[in-house]
């Protein structure tokens, strides 16, 4: 295809973990000069994320333009029925032991993108280079794309069993693993307290743009969300001006504020927010009674049930040997605190239970039809919530019984690990579920409270692409197909 060029440039930042309250602070305060002035000069709103509401699902969500239901990834861990092991992209370093420290950096590296993430959903850096157009993403850790990169430590890959490349976006840069210019970009794990990976972006981001080297560009920022994990949502105003300094340099290389503005346009989100959590439950313990897969040593064949539970969420699977029914297994959680929402299909019909209370509900002509306690997901505490949880339910890869968090709690991770005195997020709650989103430049502007679904088909149009048919597919229609 003949090389093109984009109706307008595209840059999308994404802050990992920003909640709409810590990012207004900074405004306030003055502590976010860069994000102020796209404030400023754009449209500010409050969007919607997907469920779980984790960051592999979510980056995915943001890559695909589409819920689980579609793009396959169910949670930050989770059960893989057909190679009959626990998946664990790296709830903590503990929880990665459990299931093999290599296994599980194989698979978020290499597998999530490469096999996990569905064959049939199309992610925005395929579609932007099926067009003829330029796609670069920085840390991207959902990068699926068409072009071939050579891992950059082929000692380290042979030694971990690795493998030699990825297919990324045209130009593609990962946490020094796979770079596809040499920018001499320092290393981008060296300390993540202090902000290294979003330095890391920052000096690949000048470049980049100082080259003008890409028609659309996925800027991933992770180190807000590990400080707020460690300090709770509502402290981290540092980490988050750290975060806007490398949105500056983007700007810088430009030549200012405004200049970037003239060459592309720009958005800025959130994957997901982050709520105070206080109180740890293990999920496990509800099922101890039953015999429960915990890690790679034991026989799926002789366990009742896998529980992968990370964050605010948690997923219970129900394996072949299992004697109990799946409603079975979700009414145990009804009197466990830690459970708020619990999860199930029913028929054709998905089940809400909180406190042993029920709703009922499947896509109905546009809308949805409920039974039940409507009340049980009140939008204002859970928003999109029929929605979200009907796709993560349809999503193949998903538990038969999800749990969302109460309020306050975590769940333990596979390593007995959580972050109990500081933030967390994964629940359907409004807490860790409501993102913002900032987006200028653009001739047209999002709706008035956005699903994190829509961000890839407003880029792509924005970059005259045409959008995939995966993308942006409402319930209804996941309905209709399971
Ligand atoms: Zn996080």
């Amino acid at each position: 295809m003949p090389p093109r060029r984009a109706a307008k440039k595209v840059v999308l930042v994404v802050i990992d973990g920003l909640t709409p309250g810590m990012l207004e602070r900074g405004i306030e305060e003055g502590r976010v000069p860069a994000l102020s002035h796209l404030v400023d000069q754009g449209s500010y709103r409050r969007g919607v994320t997907t469920f779980p509401s984790v960051t592999p699902v979510c980056l995915t969500t943001i890559a695909t333009g589409a819920h689980p239901d579609v793009h396959h990834i169910p949670h930050l861990s989770w059960y893989h029925r057909g190679e009959r092991r626990i998946i664990e992209y790296g709830s903590s370093f503990h929880a990665m032991r459990a299931v093999g420290a290599r296994q599980a950096v194989r698979d978020a590296v290499f597998n999530m993108s490469h096999s996990h993430v569905s064959s049939r959903a199309t992610t925005v850096f395929e579609a932007v280079e099926d067009a003829g157009l330029v796609p670069a993403a920085i840390n991207f850790t959902c990068y699926r794309g068409r072009t071939r990169h050579p891992i950059r430590l082929p000692e380290l890959a042979t030694r971990n069993r690795w493998f030699e490349a990825a297919y990324g976006p045209k130009r593609f840069f990962f946490f020094n693993l796979f770079e596809s210019d040499p920018t001499g970009a320092p290393l981008a794990v060296r300390s993540r307290v202090e902000g290294s990976t979003d330095a890391y972006a920052g000096y690949v981001g000048r470049w980049l743009v100082t080259r003008d080297g890409f028609d659309f560009l996925v800027f991933y920022l992770p180190d807000f969300d590990y400080a707020s994990h460690l300090a709770g949502p509502a402290s981290p105003l540092d980490a988050l001006s750290r975060a806007d300094a490398s949105v500056g340099q983007l700007m810088e290389a430009a030549g200012g504020p405004d200049e970037l503005l003239e060459r592309y346009a720009v958005i800025v989100c959130a994957d997901h927010g982050q709520t105070h959590v206080d109180k740890v439950a293990s999920l496990q313990e509800s099922f101890s009674d039953l015999r429960v897969l915990r890690g790679r040593r034991e026989d799926p064949d002789a366990s009742d049930v896998a529980i992968t539970a990370s964050n605010r969420s948690g997923m219970v699977y129900r394996l072949p040997a299992c004697g109990a029914s799946t409603r079975e297994l979700a009414q145990r959680l009804d009197g466990e605190p830690a459970a708020d929402v619990v999860l199930f299909r029913e028929g054709p019909l998905a089940v809400a239970r909180r406190r042993g209370q029920e709703l009922r509900f499947a896509p109905e002509d546009g809308g949805w039809g409920t039974e039940g306690e409507r009340g049980l997901l009140e939008d204002s505490v859970y928003p999109d919530a029929l929605e979200r949880a009907w796709c993560a339910l349809a999503c193949p890869n998903a538990g038969e019984v999800i749990v969302s968090a109460a309020d306050g709690y975590e769940l333990a991770d596979l390593g007995g690990r959580h972050h109990s005195g500081g933030g967390s997020h994964g629940s359907l709650q409004v807490g860790d579920s409501v993102v913002p989103i900032i987006a200028a430049g653009f001739g047209e502007e999002l709706g008035e409270c956005p699903s994190l679904t829509e961000l890839a088909p407003f880029v792509l149009s924005a970059l005259g692409v045409e959008v995939p048919d995966s993308m942006a597919r409402r319930a209804e229609t996941a309905g209709a197909r399971v």
